[in-house]
């Protein structure tokens, strides 16, 4: 398979491959679109099983970036890095290093974040090669961790999804279902039990799990999550979760999470619809993240990040109006308004 010929290659601007047998650096960064500013996106560490996996990995999750900033109303395009090996075992400095330098030779057009595999540390030895790095800003409240931001747009979108369905403004006594108690289902349950929400929570690390606890959620099996009968189902720990399988299992009437790429396939997005299940596109509730980093970036503090988030529901809210008047899956609305903000319209002969 050629990189112009993968389904997710859409039209990228740039693919950019990176091999440094010194440190063991094997990597790829994706520009997808850059109309709107620089292509900024996370540093995904991870063992794929092949390359051409990482090549369809950073192509879709670079895509991806394009749609979430464009519709956070960001200066900002879509991009990805993905460095190909296991975390836990082959991240070293110098591999860190040799990532700052292939971002560094991009002059600019790519900025880096953390993503899962990579931490802030990381990022910090990152930026030791490189200025296009962001989410590692000393001396903020979360210490430059944009995880509460994440959790915070999936809050108010949260609101904004129980605003339109049910006319209800309070999250008072809200059942609410959490897949993952990781850093934003963790900081998302904070928030959700400070507005009175009921919160039952599931997560495969035992610690985590026991962590949201702490924090009055009630714990579930994990292979009970998506099944809750709950107004909303939040999913906060992997991709896919809802395929031909699981759909079927959804016994809530909202869904709502931080979780990326939450439909295994675009037809999903539809099948909840045909079973009235309002879904919360996920790249617009969980923008919170690149809204902050984004700050952190361009202000030097989160200072206006928190404002910005906000915003994340009244987008919601549109996305929801538009696909009700329509007809059309909320996943399909929320696409179209972006491409109608980062697309160049296309030019007729007649004009
Ligand atoms: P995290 O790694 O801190 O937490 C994920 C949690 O999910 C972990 O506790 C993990 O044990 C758990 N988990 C994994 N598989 C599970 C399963 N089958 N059932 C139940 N729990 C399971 O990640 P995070 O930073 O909290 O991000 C959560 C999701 O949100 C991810 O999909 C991430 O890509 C997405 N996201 C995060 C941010 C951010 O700012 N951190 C921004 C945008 C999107």
């Amino acid at each position: 398979m050629s990189v112009f010929n993968s389904p997710s290659f859409d039209s990228h601007e740039l693919v950019a491959f990176k091999n440094d047998p010194r440190s063991g650096l094997r990597a790829i960064v994706a520009i997808h679109n850059t109309a709107l500013g620089p292509a900024l996106g996370g540093c995904r560490m991870f063992p794929y099983a092949s390359p051409e996996l990482a090549v369809e990995d950073v192509l879709r999750l670079s895509r991806g970036m394009s749609y979430k900033s464009a519709l956070a109303g960001l200066p900002l395009g879509g991009g990805k890095a993905v460095i190909i090996g296991d975390p836990a075992t082959m991240k070293s400095r110098s591999l860190l290093l040799a990532m700052g330098d292939f971002i560094e030779g991009l002059n600019g057009q790519y900025i880096t974040a953390e993503d899962s595999g990579t931490s802030v540390a990381d990022l910090k030895i990152i930026g030791e090669r490189t200025a296009h790095v962001s989410g590692i800003m000393d001396g903020s409240q979360f210490g430059g961790d944009p995880s509460p931001y994440t959790a915070q747009g999936v809050f108010y979108g949260i609101k904004a999804a129980m605003a339109f369905r049910h006319n209800e403004d309070s999250l008072q006594g809200v059942r609410v279902a959490v897949q993952g108690a990781g850093s934003v289902g963790r900081y998302l349950t904070k928030l959700l039990i400070a507005a009175g929400a009921e919160v039952f929570i599931a997560d495969v690390n035992a610690a985590n799990l026991s962590l949201a606890q702490t924090m009055g959620a009630i714990p579930v099996p994990v292979a009970d999550v998506l099944g809750l009968t709950v107004d909303v189902l939040a999913p906060c720990a992997m991709g896919a979760v809802i395929d031909e399988q699981t759909i079927g299992l959804i016994n809530a009437g909202i869904v709502a999470g931080a979780a990326n790429n939450q439909l295994a396939m675009p037809i999903q997005g539809e099948q909840l619809r045909q079973r009235g299940i309002l879904y919360a596109p996920d790249f617009v509730i969980n923008a919170g993240g690149i809204i902050d980093v984004y700050y952190q970036r361009a202000e030097g503090s989160s200072n206006s990040s928190a404002a910005h988030v906000e915003r994340i529901g009244d987008t919601l809210q549109e996305i929801f109006a538009r696909a009700e008047k329509t007809g059309v899956a909320t996943a399909q609305i929320a696409e179209q308004l972006a491409e109608e903000i980062f697309l160049p319209p296309v030019k007729t002969a007649a004009a």
